[in-house]
């Protein structure tokens, strides 16, 4: 039987569609591969074809622009929004325009091309986890930036145009409007409970225990109880914080560990998908706040949104959280 779910955070509303599910066929549709010998500038050995680097973890010894690195940042070649411009603002009639101010930088996660969360171990992973705090902490003095979105892209149908393992910061003159429907529904949520709804959801789903991922003391990984797509999952600190950027050492660790396990997860049990993920925190200028929780949100690329989700904002997910859960953790236990 078909079921409405409510998001508690943004009020959004899911329908649960299982008769329509075949777990079988995921994903429903075909997986476009790269082309096998393509040039790639992300490259061990290519330093000097990207842009200069802002930031790099590398051996001792080894100078900027040159191998010997694991992570490096560097900016977009094609950036989305550029520093250079100041921010100006205009009404134009009915409708407002501003000046393409941001920045836009690339996260080369590891030097091997083939490398990714498949074959990552915990510590790249708190590599890469690093390369997000660090950047994150330098572009925040930049007061015109008003949000500083972390995220990843895997794989053509989710928009990666490059295969080499690779993150993506965009920093933006306004709040994006996803994380501005959480910021509102969990202050909405904290003025009549007095309680940080992303902390009850924590609590819930320790009790409930039906759609963890990963866990260990400091981190949990779930298919949320609303979840819009199929084996959708959120990681959550478990102790309150809405900002990411004031993680410590021993949380990179634990967060690290949590991540790469419910990513296997997520790839081993679906072949590989496409997927997205996004690192949700509370604005650069208002960062600690109660009633905001920071999040990973992880998207597998498996269906396609149809007109009724393009117009309607509801979204059909045909695989209950609880189901994908448990394929998600009985698959790994096989291998
Ligand atoms: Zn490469
Ligand atoms: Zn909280
Ligand atoms: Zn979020």
């Amino acid at each position: 039987m078909p079921q409405l779910r409510k998001d508690p955070v943004t009020d959004r509303w899911i329908i649960i569609a299982e008769e329509r599910n075949n777990p079988s066929s995921l994903p429903l549709f075909e997986k476009e591969e790269y082309s096998a010998n393509g040039f790639c500038p992300f490259c061990y050995g290519n330093e000097d074809k990207t842009p200069a680097e802002i930031l790099a973890y590398r051996r001792q010894g080894c100078g900027p622009n040159q191998r010997g690195w694991k992570v490096r940042v560097v900016p977009n070649r094609f950036p989305a929004l550029q520093p250079e411009i100041g921010v100006k603002k205009e009404a134009r009639g009915v409708y407002d325009w501003m000046s393409g101010t941001g920045v836009h930088e690339i996260v080369i996660e590891h030097p091997e091309h083939k490398a990714g969360f498949e074959t990552y171990t915990s510590e790249d992973v708190e590599y890469i986890l690093w390369a997000y705090k660090d950047r994150y902490l330098d572009l925040r003095k930049d007061n015109r930036l008003k949000y500083i979105l972390i995220f990843r892209n895997s794989g053509k149908a989710a928009g990666a145009s490059i295969e080499h393992p690779h993150s993506q910061i965009i920093a933006t003159p306004v709040i994006p409007k996803r994380v501005s429907e959480e910021l509102k529904g969990s202050l909405r949520d904290y003025n009549f409970k007095n309680r940080c709804v992303f902390c009850d959801v924590i609590r819930q789903e320790l009790q409930d225990k039906s759609r963890i991922i990963a866990e260990n003391k400091d981190f949990i990984a779930f298919c949320p109880y609303a979840s819009r797509f199929p084996y959708e999952m959120t990681i959550l600190p478990k102790e309150h914080s809405s900002d990411f950027s004031s993680i410590s050492e021993n949380g990179i660790e634990s967060c690290s560990q949590v991540l790469l396990e419910s990513m296997q997860k997520l790839l081993s049990s679906l072949d590989y998908p496409a997927y997205n993920f996004v690192v949700h925190k509370a604005p650069a200028d208002n960062e600690n706040l109660d009633h905001y929780h920071w999040h990973i949100e992880v998207v597998p690329r498996v269906i396609r949104l149809s007109g009724f989700e393009f117009g309607s904002g509801f979204y059909t997910n045909p695989t209950p959280p609880e189901q994908a859960a448990a394929l998600l953790c009985s698959k790994r236990k096989g291998k």
